[in-house]
């Protein structure tokens, strides 16, 4: 179903005040609470891992990632989280409830869905240090970490001053178009109670997003008569239009400074080499650091569309045909952003550099541009170890060092949700 331009735009909501941080980072690293998680850290890396690699097996294709968010429900529900939940998108909610029972939620949260289509092998295989399966970081390593913090408070013991929510999204990769994470931030069950959001997705402890990637997705059809290569020349050819337009835009000068790019991401068509085909197709993804210069871009690939099938439509009028165009906008994500000195922010740049982390931050496209484009306080951090070729079959993971992912999503809980009781 084709989405309109309309529904994809969201308007901004209430939502609960950021409470800001409760401790400061460094003085966590001492409590005896905050020692014992990281006792249960350092014994449970091989649990870890295997529950990263049985997420990992569990196929999540594209707008089926209901066997995958059955699992996470039965753990979310065995972890005793309460308000565990399967809302009507397909999103598995569960709740740690907090002292203060009115205070905002902080959400965390990883994606359920992949890239990968119905039929993929998603078997991990052992090569070395590395665990070699399609969607082995992005983002089985996230859904494990939710997993693996809600194993952590409980073992530990640590109650919390304000709730949080563990969310396991669907779809956030893709033509999904953050159809999880809108419906999180409008019409869902936590809706106004969310006060800030953080997405594990992918790896590594250094990145922190802060901003979001806007990007517009067109699916651009055009339809002929076709006919014989030979018998039929001159009529009109959609292939030989999608050809100008694909050569028009491929020209375009995107500037470096708001970064902007674009990508003809797949082409589709026709059926013989002496067959004039009847349709051709293209999936184009645009996008930009700048709102402005995103419309830019956008409204050069339409001028180029229609630039390129009059051309087609002038040189074969004798015909008296002409190509019919069918333009789906199927994805837009809205572009926002906190600045760097915003209290979560902040909060994530010094709970890394307590660890001895190196941080920095960055602009990117992933559940976070939700909320962000709605003035809702969020960041995408990575789950921690290393990964390599993201939505690719030959993707890897190396999970050496993941206990850092561990405590670096804790010590970010910890001083966001705060402590219940924190001694003097
Ligand atoms: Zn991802």
């Amino acid at each position: 179903m084709p989405f309109s331009i309309s529904s994809l735009r969201q308007s901004k909501l209430d939502h609960r005040p950021y409470a800001g941080s409760f401790h400061p980072a460094t003085e966590l690293l001492s409590h005896p609470l905050y020692k014992k998680a990281c006792e249960v850290i350092d014994r449970s890396t091989v649990r870890f891992t295997a529950e990263h690699i049985r997420i990992c097996e569990i196929p999540a294709p594209p707008f089926n990632e209901r066997e995958r968010g059955d699992y996470l429900e039965s753990r979310f529900r065995d972890l005793g989280l309460a308000d565990v939940h399967r809302d009507e998108v397909g999103n598995v909610t569960g709740i740690r409830p907090g002292k203060d029972r009115s205070a905002g939620l902080t959400v965390f949260s990883a994606h359920l869905d992949t890239v990968f289509p119905v039929g993929t092998d998603v078997r991990v295989r052992q090569v070395g240090s590395r665990l070699c399966a399609p969607g082995i970081g992005d983002d089985s390593a996230g859904l494990a970490t939710l997993i693996g913090l809600i194993e952590i408070l409980a073992e530990a013991g640590i109650d919390l001053q304000t709730p949080v929510a563990f969310v396991a999204t669907v779809g956030e990769e893709g033509e999904g178009n953050l159809r999880g994470v809108r419906h999180l931030f409008n019409g869902g069950a936590l809706t106004s109670r969310i006060s800030a959001f953080v997405s594990f997705d992918g790896t590594g402890v250094e990145w922190i997003t802060h901003q979001a990637l806007g990007s517009r997705r067109y699916r651009i059809r055009l339809d002929g008569p076709g006919g014989h290569s030979w018998g039929d020349f001159g009529v009109v050819n959609p292939v030989h239009a999608i050809g100008r337009l694909v050569a028009r835009l491929a020209d375009y000068p995107a500037p470096l400074k708001p970064r902007t790019s674009f990508n003809v991401g797949r082409i589709e068509g026709g059926e013989s080499v002496n067959v004039i085909p009847i349709m051709a197709s293209v999936d184009i993804d645009l996008r930009s650091e700048d709102e402005s210069e995103l419309t830019r871009l956008e409204a050069f690939l339409l001028e180029s569309l229609e630039l390129a099938t009059d051309a087609e439509n002038r040189l074969r009028a004798s015909s008296g045909r002409r190509l019919s165009s069918d333009v789906r906008l199927i994805g837009s994500r809205p572009s926002g952003e906190i600045p760097p000195d915003h209290p979560l922010v902040r909060s994530a740049l010094e709970v890394a550099r307590s660890l001895g982390i190196r941080p920095w931050l960055n602009r990117n496209s992933t559940d976070s541009n939700i909320p962000l484009s709605l003035g809702i306080p969020a960041l995408t951090i990575g789950a921690g170890g290393v990964s390599g070729d993201p939505h690719r079959l030959s993707e890897w993971y190396d999970p050496r060092g993941r206990e850092l992912g561990y405590r670096r999503a804790l010590l970010l809980l910890l001083v966001t949700a705060g402590l219940a009781e924190v001694p003097d």
